[in-house]
């Protein structure tokens, strides 16, 4: 079978989901591999390359669609690429099924199954295919060096000749994935990194990284946000008022805070409040991480940079991955890999798509002209 990836059309995405290094991979597990013209160059992968690995150049989108069995992108496809599909294929991309109901509809209508990325269940032996986890560990990354660019001062403290220098104070508000890649890479440059996380249990992994968990003085400590599943459940107003104070106390001390906290299926919740920023030191930055869905500050404009009246820059990109493409194509294409090894169990070249299978059935969002969103519960942990 032919497995391809197309140029990415969305606006500025410079990703692409299969790198010259992928395509070795996929060839031996019995692949033949198709690249649209172009697609990898923003990520630093020219067709050269990928002809180099073995992959067939092909011209435009439309053939690429054309002439593969299984199509390997980024974003969730886009109404021509939709168009395109037919039963018998099959697609892997993120598709957020959840938020994208006319999407899924219309392509359960191709008859193509689709494979979703981010509904890959988060159970220990997905990992290698956990694309949501690998991206938002370079989001964390780069949420503290985009916060760096912004912050004209250093992170670490430094005794010179010309003068004292204080390290930098950051506080990550969300210790997920990428807020404990926040955390390290703040320690790692020298601030003094405080974290906060309605789940208690990343009380030890926020210190083993260095930085210090904020304890409230609420009577069930942080339990309250805590839910089943390593995942947040919304606070009660109790809680939330003393979280609120919490931050209200740090604001003044603190030079870039780094906001991630996301529940899943809902808004971002508001944490760190116009009269937080207000109170901070003009030069302070604060990187949203959760601007896509409506942001944790209340200054944050989604894809833009803003300065409040007291000099704090608030930035809310939501392209952080793609602004590492070469870094984040290459382990979105090793997660695309692993999700084919999986799908071809006699490395033959033959999809074989296993509904018994609980990540393949997982992250399965159409099958044979059916929705199969949302799945079952995985059968194991
Ligand atoms: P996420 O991006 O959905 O949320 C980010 C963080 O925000 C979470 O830690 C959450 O607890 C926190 N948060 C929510 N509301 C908050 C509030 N009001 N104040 C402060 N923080 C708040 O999270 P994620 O990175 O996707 O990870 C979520 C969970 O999934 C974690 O338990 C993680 O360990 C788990 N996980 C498991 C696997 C695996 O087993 N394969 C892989 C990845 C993540």
């Amino acid at each position: 079978m032919k497995i391809g990836s197309p140029k990415e059309t969305f606006a500025g995405e410079a990703r692409v989901a299969m790198t010259p290094d992928s395509a070795l991979q996929l060839q031996k597990l019995g692949y033949e591999c198709l690249i649209e013209a172009g697609a990898g160059k923003a990520a630093g992968f020219s067709d050269d390359a990928y002809r180099t690995a073995g992959v067939t150049v092909v011209e435009n989108s439309a053939a690429l669609f054309a002439q593969a069995d299984v199509v390997a992108k980024v974003r969730p496809p886009e109404t021509a690429e939709i168009e395109r599909l037919a039963s018998g294929k099959t697609l892997i991309s993120f598709f957020y099924p959840g938020q994208n109901k006319e999407l899924l509809e219309q392509a359960r209508a191709t008859g193509a199954n689709v494979i979703a990325m981010d509904m890959v269940p988060r159970i220990s032996r997905a990992q290698k295919m956990d694309a949501l986890s690998s991206m938002a560990n370079i989001a964390g990354y780069r949420a503290v060096i985009e916060a760096g660019n912004n912050f004209g001062r250093f992170f670490t403290g430094q005794v010179t000749a010309a003068g004292k220098v204080p390290p930098a104070k950051v506080l990550v508000i969300g210790a997920g994935v990428a807020g404990l890649a926040a955390i390290g890479t703040a320690t790692s440059l020298g601030a003094i990194t405080y974290a906060f996380d309605v789940r208690p249990e990343v009380a030890e992994q926020i210190e083993s990284m260095g930085a210090e968990f904020v304890y409230l003085d609420f009577a069930d400590q942080q339990q309250d946000g805590a839910a089943t599943g390593g995942y947040a459940a919304p606070s009660s107003p109790e809680f939330r008022e003393k979280q609120l104070a919490k931050f209200r106390e740090l604001a003044p001390d603190m030079d870039i805070v780094i906001t991630t906290a996301l529940i899943p299926g809902r808004d971002a919740p508001k944490l760190w409040l116009a009269d937080m920023v207000a109170a901070m030191k003009p030069g302070s930055v604060v990187i949203d991480l959760a601007a896509e869905r409506g942001g944790n500050c209340d200054l944050t404009v989604a894809d833009q940079k803003v300065v409040s009246d007291n000099g704090v820059t608030v930035i809310g990109y939501t392209d952080f991955p793609s602004r590492m493409a070469t870094q984040s194509s290459t382990l979105y294409s090793t997660n695309i890999r692993h999700m084919m090894t999986d799908l071809t169990p006699a490395k033959d070249g033959v999809l074989v798509h296993n509904m018994e299978d609980d990540v393949i059935r997982g992250a399965t969002v159409t099958y044979q002209g059916e929705i199969t969103f949302p799945p079952p519960p995985p059968k194991v942990q």
